[in-house]
């Protein structure tokens, strides 16, 4: 690890909201100047664990350390983060500028000097040109980018951000979350980035951290995630993978890497259930023994030189060493 880079660790950290458990003492090391994704559905602990991060929320018990100093205890402003919030919580009665700002003038910076470091912030973000705009006059995107320039003028060592891009629509949403990347890349600090998309999380991230049931079910590259899932959840979760209970187990297989066969060709037989068409792919759903629905993702011109129909009887075939294995 290089010494000049933050360190956010999080040891045995808890939150409990009355009888509920949000947050079940989880561990974990980020990576130092990396782009983390805490991903996961709905109410699985996601924001209370960046809450903790970020000092909004208060640690039940366990610790949130930055460069291996406990900040569990320290109010949001003096932990070294910042975080960016979903809606953006832009003041509207102060200008583009003024919004950037805001947080030097409170710390008592005088007007010269935060105005600079706003025009500095805004610049990095691209907006230098609407720095007197108020923030009805912006689109939901250059918002954003305010929102980001705001979070980012106190120059945290970790930027956190609870859905950053939800708020948008999906052509913007695909635009700006390559900006973040390349803003995280540019900075070299440590972006924690929450989202329930998967898509988002395998785009974006250089670590993904897959959460369920307030609990880090797996965490690792986006690669290594994605390519070895470690449990059923994960494999159903990221999406892309059939999870099939073979005589041996239970077993993560991707439907990209599958092929389909004549009927005595293959590994197993198989019905064609239904074939949709995705543009530059198709998917064909099958059922094999067991009632065990296995989709197969192939290419549309290799579907349309063999193409199949509902109801057909066709084979199942695959490398065996693509079959992984999952823990019960
Ligand atoms: P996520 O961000 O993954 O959707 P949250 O961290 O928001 O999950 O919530 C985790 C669990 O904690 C959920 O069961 C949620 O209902 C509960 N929870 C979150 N915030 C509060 C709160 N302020 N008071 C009580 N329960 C909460």
């Amino acid at each position: 690890m290089s010494e000049r880079h933050t360190e956010l660790e999080l040891v045995q950290v808890t939150k409990k909201y009355g009888e509920t458990i949000a947050v079940d003492a989880i561990d974990h090391r980020f990576k130092p100047a990396s782009y983390a994704c805490l991903l996961g559905p709905s109410g699985c602990g996601k924001s209370s664990t960046l809450r903790m991060i970020a000092g909004h929320e208060t640690v039940s018990s366990g610790a949130v350390l930055i460069s291996k100093k406990d900040v569990s205890k320290l109010p949001p402003a003096k932990r070294g983060t910042a975080m960016m919030f979903q809606n953006y919580a832009l003041f509207p009665h102060l200008s583009v500028a003024e919004n950037v700002a805001f947080s030097l003038k409170m710390k008592g910076t005088e007007k010269t000097s935060r105005l600079k470091s706003a025009g500095e912030m805004l610049e990095l973000v691209d907006l230098s040109k609407l720095a007197d705009r108020m923030p009805d006059q912006l689109s939901g995107g250059q918002q954003q980018r305010v929102a980001l320039a705001r979070a980012l003028i106190t120059r945290p060592q970790v930027l956190l951000l609870d859905e950053p891009l939800s708020a948008l629509d999906p052509f913007l949403r695909i635009r700006m979350r390559s900006e973040l990347k390349k803003l995280q890349r540019e900075l070299g600090i440590t972006f924690v980035h929450v989202t329930h998309g998967q898509d988002e999380a395998l785009a974006l991230a250089d670590e993904i951290v897959v959460m369920n049931n307030a609990v880090i079910e797996q965490a690792g590259s986006a690669r290594d995630v994605f390519d070895a899932p470690k449990t059923a959840f994960v494999a159903r979760f990221l999406g892309g993978h059939n999870v099939i209970d073979l005589p041996e187990g239970q077993f993560a297989l991707r439907a990209d890497q599958l092929t389909l066969t004549a009927a005595d060709a293959g590994r197993m037989e198989a019905q064609v259930l239904d074939v949709e068409y995705q543009g530059t792919h198709v998917s064909v759903t099958t059922r094999i023994a067991g009632n065990q629905d296995v989709a197969v993702l192939m290419s549309d011109r290799d579907f349309f030189t063999q193409s199949q129909n509902p109801g057909d009887t066709v084979g199942l075939t695959w490398e065996q060493e693509k079959l992984h294995r999952l823990q019960s």
